[in-house]
């Protein structure tokens, strides 16, 4: 018989989120996604192994990262300060450890569901008052399925309520099973484009299982009121007219009623350089294309709109 993981690396446990669904909530930030979107605002969540994280501005240069790296992967540079050569970090951690100043710190940590809930529970009456709950966001939530299923159903036994935060890329049958859980009451969906090419070209994958799943829960009853569509708005990528109208057709087709739409921001290209990566800079569409969409799909798709993260 197999049994679920008892812990899960955890990027970050958000409280108090006011955009990952309704009311007040505790967002819960799993690593590990099959997807590589090239405006991930979590890039550090998508590798599902731990990572040094580096935070340049709290180094004080005290050097002991460099003498205690077991790997010589350290250096230090006059002009970029602290250099991890992550071709010879084997993520040991050592420097971590010794860092006080936390400019070096492992990504995630270990945790089981009790440690997560734990946490969560403490903000419990407000989750009551504000019909909130808590979160399950990433990186991508099945990827993890085993144990957030049982997550999910321990939550419930402490009263609490659960919104999956999901891009759809994974097991139909696993996403289905979360998906009734009856104290599942929102699933954001996230919708990057309908177009297949360029949803390979930018986010490495193709959308026909995302698209598959998403017609999966909008076909059952129990299931097409809980969704949430979610759609990154990028610049020349995904704000076109063609693409808005056909996945407004295909919302209307299936009968969702809500969305969010999600315009690009940069805050993904600092952490990835932290992780030792580069990210590309995208632009946001402006002000006038995000009110057109936004009128679109209330108008002609008779849609409940929000826009979040508006600068
Ligand atoms: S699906 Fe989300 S977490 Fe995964 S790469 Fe895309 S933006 Fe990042
Ligand atoms: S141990 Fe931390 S504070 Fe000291 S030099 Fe290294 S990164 Fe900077
Ligand atoms: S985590 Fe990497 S850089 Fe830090 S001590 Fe270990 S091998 Fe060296």
């Amino acid at each position: 018989m197999n049994h679920a993981p008892e812990k899960v690396l955890v990027g970050s446990l958000q409280k108090f989120s006011v955009e990952d669904g309704p009311g007040i909530r505790t967002t819960i930030f799993l690593k590990g996604c099959p997807l590589s979107c090239k405006w991930c605002h979590n890039p550090e969540l998508i590798d599902p192994q731990q990572q040094l994280i580096q935070s340049p501005n709290n180094c004080i240069g005290c050097e002991c990262c460099v003498s205690i790296c077991p790997r010589g992967a350290v250096t230090i540079n006059p002009e970029e300060g602290i250099v991890i050569d992550r071709t010879k970090c084997d993520v040991c951690l050592a420097c971590a450890d010794e860092c006080y100043a936390k400019a070096l710190r492992p990504v995630a940590r270990q945790m089981t569901i009790d440690e997560i809930l734990r946490i969560a529970e403490q903000d419990k009456g407000f989750y009551d008052n504000t019909e909130g709950g808590i979160t399950i966001s990433g990186g991508e939530l099945l990827m993890h399925a085993e144990l957030v299923s049982k997550l999910i159903d321990e939550a419930g036994k402490r009263g609490i309520n659960v919104c999956m935060d999901t891009c759809g890329f994974g097991e139909s049958q696993a996403l289905m099973e979360m998906a009734l859980k009856e104290n599942v009451t929102d699933i954001l969906f996230d919708m990057k484009s309908i177009d297949d090419a360029v949803h390979r070209a930018y986010t490495g994958v193709s959308n026909g299982l995302i698209i598959y799943n998403l017609r999966m829960l909008a076909a059952d009853a129990r299931t097409v009121d809980k969704l949430i569509m979610r759609m990154p708005l990028i610049k020349g990528v995904n704000d076109n007219d063609d693409m808005i109208k056909r996945t407004g057709e295909l919302y209307r087709e299936i009968g969702v009623k809500r969305v969010n739409l999600l315009p690009y921001h940069s805050l993904g290209i600092g952490k990835k350089r932290n992780v030792g990566g580069t990210q590309e800079e995208f632009e946001k569409p402006t002000e006038e294309r995000l009110t057109e969409i936004e009128i679109y799909f209330k108008d002609e798709i008779n849609l409940e709109v929000e826009i979040l993260g508006r600068a």
